[in-house]
């Protein structure tokens, strides 16, 4: 009798859900990439999906009181009458019958019987199973998307995981780069909230970064060109998302670098222009004042998006790249 408590004991706390904090960082990538490689068998929706919906899921959760933060393996949530259905008396549920029965999302993906919310390979298999319900091109997967969320942003961010994902070919993309190469003179202060120095009535969102016309300016994460124009403020400028939902905006720029266009995937490193006093002035004005990059982050929770102060991660950044 003791070793069958035990025993379920130890299925119940050790082997159902790995345990993510004992994990490294490379256990952790390699273990959720093994998840969406079986997801993606078992219902024909490529991995980079369902990669994308999981990243986008843990970006908000970290960043979103209303939502539990995730501590494990996965980052998708489903709330407790989304996996039970709308119209269950047990939001609780975990019976895959009588949650198809009232059109709960719920899944059993690993095959133990029971449809867990909390398990990882039940959640994922829901995520992917709803999406393969539409088909698996990028606009069916766009209006799948869509419907769940019911938010532009959203189903944007989402597809710019997936094309990160799918050209990388892997999911451990965490490396930084500070946005001026080793080796030019820069110089930079925490300017965050500051009075705007040239124009404007907003507060400075961002930090300047001074250096020298043609000083190249670099992506400073894996990302997607989201935006690459002209505006009256900032001039020639480039906006790049990230896999955390976290938009770079680059602006002053003296211009951009060749073939670069929106839909881009880089790198982080990758040139993206360079530094330049544009703006404040219709197109093609500059010299209105000292030549400098400007650099600002932005954040997305799912429902709004917003400034943040960017001067403790660049100076993150480049405190780990003069290490290399
Ligand atoms: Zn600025």
């Amino acid at each position: 009798m003791k070793t069958i408590v035990f025993a379920i004991f130890f299925i119940l706390f050790t082997g159902v859900t790995v345990n993510a904090k004992e994990m490294t960082d490379a256990e952790i990538y390699e273990k959720r990439m093994e998840l969406y490689k079986k997801n993606e068998a078992a219902t024909g929706v490529p991995w980079f999906f369902i990669a994308a919906i999981d990243q986008y899921e843990r970006s908000i959760r970290h960043v979103r009181d209303d939502l539990p933060k995730p501590d494990g393996i996965h980052g998708m949530y489903f709330e407790p009458e989304q996996w039970s259905g709308p119209l269950n008396p047990d939001q609780e549920d975990q019976s895959p019958l009588s949650i198809s029965f009232f059109h709960g999302m719920g899944k059993d993906g690993n095959g133990d019987g029971i449809a867990d919310r909390e398990n990882e390979e039940d959640v994922l298999y829901a995520a992917a199973d709803y999406i393969s319900r539409y088909g698996v091109d990028d606009a069916r997967v766009r209006l799948a998307l869509w419907n769940y969320y019911k938010r532009d942003k959203t189903v944007g961010a989402i597809m710019t995981n997936a094309k990160i994902y799918r050209t990388m070919n892997r999911i451990d993309l965490n490396e930084r780069a500070f946005p001026i190469p080793k080796g030019w003179n820069y110089t930079y202060h925490n300017t965050w909230g500051d009075r705007r120095g040239w124009g404007g009535r907003r507060i400075h969102e961002g930090t300047d970064i001074f250096a020298d016309y043609g000083v190249p300016v670099r992506s400073a994460a894996y990302g997607v060109v989201e935006l690459k124009g002209w505006n009256k403020y900032g001039g020639w400028r480039v906006g790049i998302r990230d896999l955390n939902n976290t938009y770079h905006y680059y602006a002053h720029l003296s211009g951009f670098a060749d073939d670069l266009k929106i839909g881009d995937v880089v790198k982080p490193g990758d040139v993206i222009g360079s530094v330049g006093s544009s703006g404040y002035g219709p197109p093609g004005t500059s010299g209105k004042f000292p030549p400098h990059l400007h650099y600002g982050m932005y954040k997305d929770n799912g429902k709004k998006e917003w400034s943040f102060d960017p001067y403790p991660h660049l100076k993150a950044w480049e405190r780990l790249e003069r290490k290399k």
